[in-house]
């Protein structure tokens, strides 16, 4: 039962949908879920009501976007006095060019400037467009918000946002850095630098999000200052299947030599390079830890080279956030692979990272998330919580956007 006033939470990718229902204040999640293989004849929903042991799994075959969110929608509306809680719904949008620095309301403006970074983020941009229209057709009165993957990095400064390409590239078609996940990295800066008692606008962090995407933002007073990802996300540290960085020279060379056009060559980097590339075997890291464990070479390497490109980035962003109050690990990698902590800061340690190797092994679970010794710069493990960022901005907007109603009319 929903009983306080929530937030539903919308997060469209290009063929899933991860929902949730989220009372701002506590951070209690009532209810999530996520829909996936939308538009496959095995489209399926999973979904878990907080006051229910129960994890239910539905066919939704041949689902597109729209009827998984109509499903959503039923699935509260069942509930008793369900719709009535729902105060506003907050979406996750993927790009948000140079129009958005932060989250923002919907209004037929912001929806067309949302439209206008379509062809930045063409898989994804799009389903977040369908969200948010299939959500003003069936509840027109409630308020939404849209929340930016790239809005926290609008303040990179223009040296580590340009890439060294004709100017004219940015200025006609926008191609430049943008930074993803800065939804994370924003969440984790604001738990960091609350745990190390200092106005976010005095901490400079580096903080690293490390899930099937992965990637590294420098923060000095409270902004992003530099990150790993770019114009797309295939920017930066080595992912579950993206190849972070490579040498653009090879996307030549394998179109020259080897004939890759541009849909292999997507495929090749996005879907089958990464740490299941490298291995052979897997995306996952767990299982990657498992079999090098079990002494097998390539799951081994594939962890060395993870580890070594991530300090090698986590170095060259201290640049850009130097005097560091903290380094910050996030996401299902950075909360739960010690392993993987511990390999990359011990790689860093002349720039004074030492870990507590006890805490480490704990993922900070008895020491408040600091796993560092205490001579140190403090290493934490804060868990990521997006879709409480999302619900928390939503609420927010929306209570200012009353007030500046109220005052326009007296
Ligand atoms: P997503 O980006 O899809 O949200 P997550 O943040 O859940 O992904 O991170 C998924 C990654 O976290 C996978 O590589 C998974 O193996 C890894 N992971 C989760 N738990 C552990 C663990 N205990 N040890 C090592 N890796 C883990």
């Amino acid at each position: 039962m929903i009983v306080k006033d929530c937030i539903l939470v919308l997060n469209s990718g290009s063929s899933s949908l991860k929902f949730a229902i989220i009372e701002p204040e506590s951070g209690l999640a009532r209810l999530t879920g996520l829909a996936e293989k939308l538009g496959k004849p095995d489209a399926l929903i999973k979904y878990t009501w907080h006051n229910e042991n129960a994890k239910h799994r539905i066919s939704l075959s041949g689902a597109s976007h729209q009827s998984a969110i109509e499903f959503v929608l039923r699935l509260i509306g069942g509930q008793e006095d369900g719709m009535n809680r729902i105060t506003g719904v907050g979406h996750r949008v993927v790009h948000g060019g140079e129009a958005f620095t932060a989250s923002a309301l919907i209004t037929p403006d912001v929806l067309d400037k949302i439209e206008d970074c379509n062809q930045l983020a063409p898989l994804h941009n799009p389903a977040n467009v369908q969200g948010i229209k299939t959500i003003s057709d069936q509840l027109p009165e409630i308020p939404q918000v849209a929340v930016f993957d790239t809005a926290f990095h609008q303040s990179l400064p223009q040296a580590a946002y340009m890439y060294a390409l004709p100017y004219e590239l940015y200025k006609q078609h926008g191609v430049r850095r943008y930074g993803f996940h800065g939804t994370s990295h924003r969440f984790v800066a604001e738990q960091a630098a609350e745990y190390l008692g200092k106005d976010l606008k005095e901490t400079n962090l580096i903080t690293a999000h490390l899930g099937n995407g992965c990637s590294a933002t420098a923060i000095r007073n409270g902004q992003s200052v530099d990150t790993t990802m770019g114009m797309t996300p295939l920017e930066g540290l080595v992912m579950g299947t993206r190849s972070g960085d490579v040498d653009p020279g090879l996307i030549l060379h394998l179109s020259h030599t080897l004939g890759y056009d541009a849909t292999k060559l997507n495929r090749l980097l996005n879907k089958e390079s990464g740490l299941l590339g490298l291995s052979g075997i897997s995306n996952d890291m767990r299982t990657l830890i498992e079999h090098a464990t079990d002494g097998h070479q390539l799951a081994a390497l594939a962890i060395d080279v993870f580890c070594y490109r991530l300090s090698k980035a986590i170095a060259g962003l201290w640049v850009a956030a130097n005097p560091l109050d903290a380094l910050v690990f996030t996401g299902g990698i950075g909360e739960n692979a010690s392993l993987i902590r511990s390999r990359v800061c011990s790689q860093l340690q002349y720039l004074n990272i030492h870990l507590n190797n006890k805490n480490n092994d704990q993922n900070g679970f008895d020491s408040l998330g600091l796993i560092s010794e205490q001579h140190s710069l403090p290493v934490l493990v804060i868990p990521t919580n997006e879709e409480l960022m999302i619900a928390r901005d939503t609420q927010n907007i929306i209570d200012r956007s009353a007030v500046h109603h109220t005052d326009d009319h007296p």
